[in-house]
């Protein structure tokens, strides 16, 4: 098995990783065809509670859909979660077809169309603005459709958090508005006819580094409290972000869970609380919340040599799980974890390189890993599958079937 320690997390029974209490075989034969994505409905459950446990009740919990939009796995968290945040109409279908007011669910991402807009407003959901032209459109459109919108002001901050492993905030941005032009909008929007909630601010994605999230967010509490000054409407809405980052690679180290909730119940006790107490504070998480739980699943259909090195040829690849190649977004590339789910108890000993069924060099899974003896057949399992898998891969290059995604 792998170093990281969410690898662990799957039990396995005779040889074989199960995903929900299912052996691996087994959920193959179940699912009908190779490759295919499986999202564990109780390590979601699970990190949510573990969230739950080391968060104060005064935070909210959003989920960010884009991390895994699969229908099921959204209707799930649903259910568990206290918000939604969507990032197109298509999302925003989804979280609404869930048990979740609209109320509860939130738009954001830049080139928002009229059409989005007015679909937002017609289902109360909370639009994150992010530029002056599209709050100008969002009154436009409530006012066409004698609706009052439902906004919050998305502030591109005037701080940068570093070490995040992708910013969306500070210097020039295409998300939010300018932190120094946020008063002069709220004072435009006062005379509207539109609902300013309050804002939010997402910082950056994919941080494992507790210190650096606790700065960020003193840092954002700072900036809303400063705004909410300016607001034309009782502060409502207290969207803080998100970013808490998972282990990917070997060396990486899990974020300190229980740190960062201890200081987030101290920001909310002595910095919002005395002045906002009636804000709802919300920290939004994707791939926190679903990453760890998900596996895809590939079977070897070759095994080769070349010029001494080992190859095992998969059913799967790039164009379902892009990140694991290395390609989405990644400065070096490393190897996801992998193992041979039908040999979870076998001793790794042999050194391959795992490659997907697309013809280029790019379609590389597993560089030089060490894993049990695997054949034609056996099934290679990758992890850390949950977020940005399937919808952040480009599923028509090549023109392989699309890959079946199961919640178990
Ligand atoms: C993408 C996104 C998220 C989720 O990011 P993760 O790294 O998956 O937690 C949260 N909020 C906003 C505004 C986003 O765009």
């Amino acid at each position: 098995m792998t170093a990281l320690a969410t690898a662990e997390t799957f039990a396995t029974v005779d040889g074989q990783l199960c995903v929900g209490g299912v052996p691996l075989e087994r959920l193959a034969a179940r699912v009908g065809s190779t490759p295919f994505f499986a999202y564990d409905r109780d390590l979601v459950t699970a990190r949510v509670q573990r969230l739950r446990a080391a968060l104060t009740p005064r935070i909210s919990l959003g989920y960010a859909v884009k991390a895994n939009p699969m229908p099921a796995v959204v209707h799930h968290l649903a259910g568990l979660v206290d918000a939604l945040d969507v990032a197109s109409s298509g999302e925003m279908r989804v979280a609404l077809d869930t048990p979740i007011g609209g109320d509860s669910v939130s738009f954001a991402g830049p080139g928002k169309t009229d059409a989005e807009l007015s679909q937002a407003i017609a289902a109360g959901v909370t639009i994150e603005l992010e530029s002056a032209g599209e709050a100008a459109r969002v009154v436009a459109a409530g006012g066409r459709l004698g609706i009052r919108p439902r906004v919050a002001v998305r502030v591109n901050p005037d701080f940068q958090v570093k070490g995040s492993g992708m910013r969306m905030g500070g210097g020039p941005q295409q998300f939010g508005i300018d932190a120094e032009q946020v008063p002069a909008l709220l004072a435009r929007l006062g005379g509207q006819d539109v609902d300013v909630l309050g804002f939010h601010v997402f910082a950056g994605s994919q941080n494992l580094n507790a210190e650096i999230l606790m700065e960020a967010q003193g840092r954002t509490v700072d900036l809303v409290l400063q705004l909410a000054e300016h607001a034309p409407d009782p502060v409502r809405y207290l969207n803080l972000g998100g970013g808490f980052g998972v282990p990917y690679f070997a060396q990486d180290r899990p974020l300190d869970l229980e740190q960062v909730g201890a200081h987030l119940a101290g920001l909310v006790a002595d910095r919002i609380d005395p002045v906002l107490p009636e804000a709802k504070v919300v920290i939004e998480l994707g791939r926190y919340l679903v990453a760890e739980s998900g596996v895809y699943v590939t079977r070897v259909v070759d095994r080769k040599e070349s010029r001494g090195r080992t190859y095992l040829v998969v059913d799967g690849g790039m164009h379902h799980q892009l990140a694991a190649s290395g390609n989405l977004g990644q400065v070096i590339r490393r190897n996801y974890p992998i193992v041979v789910g039908t040999r979870a108890d076998a001793p790794a000993d042999e050194t391959v390189t795992v490659v997907g069924c697309l013809c280029t060099p790019l379609d590389l899974l597993g560089d030089g890993v060490t894993l049990p003896r695997a054949d034609v057949g056996d099934l290679v399992v990758l992890f850390q599958a949950g977020a940005y898998g399937l919808t952040a891969s480009p599923t028509a290059f090549l023109g392989h079937p699309a890959p079946v995604e199961v919640l178990v």
